[in-house]
């Protein structure tokens, strides 16, 4: 049986999630939730992970601790090879930790199999990677669509080429459509990824992301890729994104202007997090990479 209405889902979550929104993005968020009393939605303590390679192991964490609050934007910065794409897999049930517990979205995600990692990122977590890794056979409609396509098939095991499941493919695109005219790209619908710009690319890859309403959005340089006045809109939208959605949003960058829009911005070194106060301090990591 199918249990939602992809359609309305958007405009239902930002509601639920009313009292996590707030003026600003993320600033100064943590402190207020930690008075509050409430549960990070991120917390991870103790966190090592080791990667056994030709030339043997590679400890890239040590003790690493994390807490993040609901609502929080997050830049964490630091040198090219410190594990802050291993850390964001982490977080996304991507990779296993070797060590330490990873508490994400009222979720241990250290013991999950690989059935229920699938489900559990499909379910709470967007992912916007530097390259957009949009499927260019199919149209921009059809890849923001995907993860709801496949979370419908999960739930239901029906595949997706029964006449029964033509209800929630319907939904599903027009989620979908809903999602790209959230990301100014409504009349882009029927359009192949080459057909885009890079910008455009990443807005779909955004709306892709956070079609399925997660509670987390984890962007691994989203405007890596991008010249200057381009990585600046796409960072207005995830911005946009992040409060209109009560999102909670990590971001790694090497922009230390973007960083400084977060509300926290965290360095990884030697294998562990320290805040900086100040955009300044970012700026040494520029162009690290
Ligand atoms: P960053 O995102 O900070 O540039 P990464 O998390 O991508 O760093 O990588 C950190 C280090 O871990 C790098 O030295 C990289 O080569 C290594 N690494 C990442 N993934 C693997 C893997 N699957 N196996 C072995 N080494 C890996």
């Amino acid at each position: 049986m199918i249990e939602t209405s992809p359609a309305a889902a958007p405009q239902a979550t930002r509601q639920a999630r009313e009292p996590e929104l707030r003026a600003g993005a993320g600033g100064g968020q943590s402190q207020a939730h930690a008075q509050s009393g409430q549960t990070p939605i991120i917390e991870v303590s103790g966190l090592e992970k080791t990667y056994r390679t030709a030339r043997g192991a590679l400890n890239l964490f040590h003790g690493l601790d994390l807490q993040v609050e609901s609502g929080e934007m997050v830049a964490i910065v630091g040198q090219s090879g410190a594990g802050k794409s291993t850390l964001l897999h982490i977080l996304g049930a991507l990779d296993a930790p070797s060590a330490g517990t990873v508490n994400c979205a009222s979720t241990d995600v250290a013991r999950l199999s690989a059935r229920e990692a699938a489900a559990f990122r499909n379910r709470e977590i967007g992912y916007v990677w530097q390259f957009h890794y949009l499927l260019p056979e199919f149209t921009a409609l059809e890849n923001v669509a995907m993860p709801l396509l496949a979370r419908g098939k999960m739930r239901t095991g029906v595949p997706s080429n029964r006449s029964s499941s033509l209800g929630w493919k319907v939904d599903a695109l027009q989620t979908a459509a809903n999602w790209l005219r959230e990301v100014g790209l409504e009349d882009r619908a029927d359009h192949r990824p080459g057909e885009l710009s890079g910008g455009e690319q990443q807005r779909v890859a955004l709306a892709r992301a956070l079609v399925n309403n997660p509670r987390l959005l984890l962007a691994d340089e989203p405007t890596g890729d991008l010249d200057e006045i381009t990585a600046g809109r796409v960072f207005d939208l995830i911005e946009r994104l992040h409060l209109s959605h009560g999102l909670t949003s990590i971001l790694v960058t090497h922009n230390p202007d973007l960083a400084a829009r977060c509300g926290r911005i965290l360095r990884l070194e030697g294998g562990r997090l320290a805040p900086l106060a100040t955009a300044q301090q970012v700026g040494f990591q520029a162009g690290s990479r």
